[in-house]
């Protein structure tokens, strides 16, 4: 592995015969001559080789709840660090995040940090882990994982909020650097994927089946409900009864409420009605765990015990309200178990957000 000037080497290419170089790190293969960058913007053709350009390089780092990756069932009421880089691999219409994910590198990679760097940090602030999220972290795979791995020497958890779209041999590095996931399930029609992400949902269908039944991630998944075009009781149904099946019971699903942004301003935003529907047909069809999101709505974003019905965690939006489980993470009224990762009583980070300055906590290496 080399750095360049402009860059990181990149793996999961090869060199096609007509002189360009074939980028097989995600489902769009993007084909680059020399100088070209790919769809994600950040993965470039330099001199005939893949490079990662913005290794080592954030658009910003802050301290969140874990409950805003949404993690609801990982180490609950943890502080996480959170950050991104620039680019993105989809064209959603709808982006929420799009200052980052579409912004040209230079305009906000302001943060410059080192994977010591960024572990030092999470441990010294008390972060339980790291998420590598804002814009999606597939296409920045070589830097996630190097980070990943210091994380882990720290002893720091790691967490990927991303759409997987990514193919199956880059995925299994990838996630093998991960103990968490969010992954965005962003509706349940290639129609969908297709017009309004320039992406494709039989990718992200196999990355789930694979994260559920041959890695020891933990996942949950989140939807952002868009009127008129996600949101049907008839794609909600075939999305939740999809899930028990494949996935199992015990993922959570996060319902969230889209505002207008980007390109798709002349939708209304979602009501919170819509948030409530979706969670009841998740539940009619044993989904175990479904939460509305971002609205106050204590009793759809808490955790129920399937099997007494005590509340096991109590939340109003980030912050926890109820706790009911046992240091390993058995109600603490009949004993049963509560899928996902805890440890002790919960975090006390609350409902802040911490921006933090990585030149604070440079390491020598
Ligand atoms: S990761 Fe980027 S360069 Fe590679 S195929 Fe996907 S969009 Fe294209």
């Amino acid at each position: 592995m080399t750095d360049t000037v402009a860059g990181h080497s990149a793996r999961y290419w090869r060199r096609l015969e007509d002189g360009r170089v074939l980028c097989e790190l995600c489902p769009r293969l993007c084909r680059l001559k020399d100088g070209q960058r790919g769809l994600c913007f950040v993965r470039q053709n330099i001199a005939d080789e893949l490079v990662l350009t913005t290794y080592g390089r954030s658009s910003g780092f802050c301290v969140d709840p874990i409950e805003k990756k949404p993690l609801n069932h990982f180490y609950p009421g943890s502080a996480v660090l959170s950050f991104g880089t620039a680019g993105c691999n989809l064209t959603c219409r709808f982006c929420q995040n799009w200052n980052i994910s579409k912004s040209r590198q230079v305009d906000t990679l302001a943060d410059d940090a080192s994977p010591e760097t960024i572990a030092h940090a999470a441990a010294e602030l008390g972060c339980r882990s790291v998420a590598y999220t804002y814009n999606d972290p597939v296409i920045f795979l070589e830097y996630a994982v190097d980070v990943a791995s210091a994380c882990h020497e720290a002893g720091v958890a790691n967490v990927a909020v991303t759409a997987a779209e990514i193919l199956a041999e880059p995925r299994v590095e990838f996630f093998a650097s991960m103990d968490a996931a969010n992954i965005d399930l962003k509706a349940f029609t290639e129609d969908f994927y297709r017009r309004q992400c320039g992406a494709e949902l039989a990718p992200v269908k196999e990355t789930l089946e694979y994260l559920a039944h041959e890695t020891e991630v933990w996942v949950e998944l989140t939807t952002l409900l868009i009127p008129g075009l996600n949101d049907s009781d008839r794609e909600l149904h075939e999305m939740t009864r999809w899930v028990v099946e494949r996935l199992g019971p015990d993922v959570p699903m996060h319902f969230t409420a889209f505002h207008p942004a980007y390109k798709m301003l002349d939708v209304p935003p979602t009501p919170p009605s819509t948030l409530s529907r979706a969670r009841k047909i998740a539940l009619a069809n044993g989904v175990r765990f479904p939460y509305t999101g971002n609205v106050h709505d204590e009793s759809g974003d808490s955790t129920v015990c399937p099997e007494c019905g005590q509340v096991l965690i109590g939340r109003d939006w980030y912050l926890l309200t109820k706790w009911n489980l046992t240091d390993d993470g058995c109600c603490n009224h009949c004993g049963t178990r509560c899928p996902g990762r805890f440890e002790g009583p919960p975090g006390d980070w609350g409902a802040r957000r911490m921006p933090v300055k990585m030149s604070d906590f440079e390491v020598e290496i």
